[in-house]
């Protein structure tokens, strides 16, 4: 649609989420809408089943729920942990300090780490915190913080958390499942949730969980209330093919076309494409001369990338150009700008949002290399090397 003040721009949603959904995927939702107990339905589910716990890198049933990506990070709460469990926590931005915020809802004790925006937790620190807590039953990390664009340690962080008593590894991947590789049951992830409107190239209204042997003997145990949400319940339903209520037929649906797709593309080729966009973003930026908030990217995600602005350019950008990007959140408002490189943003994209933020620093009075910056761009991403960080080469 064209805006009426500026008629020469389409409008352009190239945010961390919700990500833009390709045709393929509309199409398939729009042609799914049956009756939630046909055989249409399960065998959809079925698909569906068969291809999610790949992402997943899980032996175990990958759940489908309906609702938000915070779903299934409470869910994971509720059926996992219960009241006056201590737990300990890593908050590194919005999302992380949502599922600590989560956790003490459900009356556990939450040991926070609070880390600097823009840094990955250092595990000197959590193996501390663990030799004062012992008790510890779970681990809170975010495999990436999508807030800041920082991607933390979820291999070692899992060791550590495998050394203790009785301690699982819960990971919030909303932007990681299907955006880079957390093989769970290889790290020893014991709970991972995903989200349909991120990495997945889908409408928001879908989260994901799966959870280990040891995670689901410890839902036995766990004495929360839980109705809607008890995973029990869903697992023996999607192990008979279907929903424990109305499913989200259609948005199932999509999930089985982008499922499809990614497994006919390869996993890892979506992944290492991410890998890819992300290192274009960084060092095309850092060639235009923005300054990164991530420093390295050994502990970037490949979700998305945060540049560090002087006031609000995405106002601008979509006032003035009809381009929507994130902003920064709470402590960061005013201060990044978020560039998403995940699920159905491609390299033409990437594009818009490094040159939409160049012209809006400029317009600032900042000095801006563009040439530079676009030369770099496609030096990256025509090299045919992978861009991968080391400790995922070595996943
Ligand atoms: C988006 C996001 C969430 C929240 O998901 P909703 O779908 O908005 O409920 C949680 N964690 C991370 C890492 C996210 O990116």
């Amino acid at each position: 649609m064209q805006t009426k003040q500026r008629p020469f721009f389409k409008d352009r949603i190239l945010t961390a989420g919700p990500t833009p959904v390709p045709e393929f995927v509309t199409s398939a939702m729009s042609s799914s809408l049956c009756y939630h107990r046909s055989p249409t339905f399960s065998a959809i589910m079925q698909d569906c089943r068969s291809l999610l716990p790949k992402i997943f890198g899980s032996k175990q049933e990958a759940l489908i729920f309906s609702g938000s990506g915070t779903l299934a990070m409470e869910g994971a709460i509720a059926n996992f942990l219960n009241s006056g469990d201590k737990v300990i926590a890593v908050n590194g931005g919005k999302f992380g300090a949502r599922w600590a915020e989560q956790a003490r809802c459900y009356g556990c004790d939450v040991q926070e780490i609070i880390v600097e925006r823009g840094k990955a937790v250092d595990l000197e620190q959590i193996e501390a915190l663990m030799k004062e807590h012992p008790e510890a039953k779970a681990l809170l990390l975010h495999s990436s913080e999508t807030s800041t664009g920082v991607r933390h340690d979820i291999k070692g962080a899992s060791k550590l958390a495998h050394a203790l008593d009785d301690c699982l590894m819960m990971v919030d991947g909303i932007t990681s499942v299907g955006v880079f590789e957390i093989p769970m049951d290889k790290w020893g992830v014991d709970v991972m949730v995903g989200g349909s409107q991120k990495a997945m190239m889908l409408p928001p209204g879908l989260a994901f969980g799966c959870a280990s042997e040891r995670a689901w003997q410890r839902s036995e145990k766990c004495k929360n209330v839980r109705y809607y949400m008890d995973w029990r319940k869903e697992k023996k339903a999607s192990a008979k093919n279907t929903g424990a209520f109305t499913s989200a037929v259609t948005l199932v649906g999509g999930l089985r076309a982008v499922l499809r797709h990614y497994d006919e593309v390869g996993f890892e080729n979506v992944f290492r494409r991410n890998w890819k966009m992300c290192a274009a973003t960084r060092a095309s930026a850092e060639a235009m001369g923005f300054e990164l908030l991530v420093k390295n990217i050994s502990e970037a995600s490949a979700a998305c990338t945060a540049l560090k602005v002087n006031s609000s350019h995405e106002k601008i950008l979509k006032n003035n150009y009809s381009l929507t990007l994130s902003g920064g959140q709470d402590e960061l408002k005013g201060k990044i700008v978020r560039v998403a490189h995940m699920g159905f943003i491609d390299g033409w994209d990437l594009l818009s949002s490094l040159l939409g933020l160049a012209r809006c620093a400029q317009m600032a009075g900042d000095k801006i290399d563009l040439q530079k910056g676009v030369e770099v761009f496609w030096k990256v991403i025509d090299d045919p090397s992978d861009a991968t960080p080391e400790d995922l080469k070595n996943a």
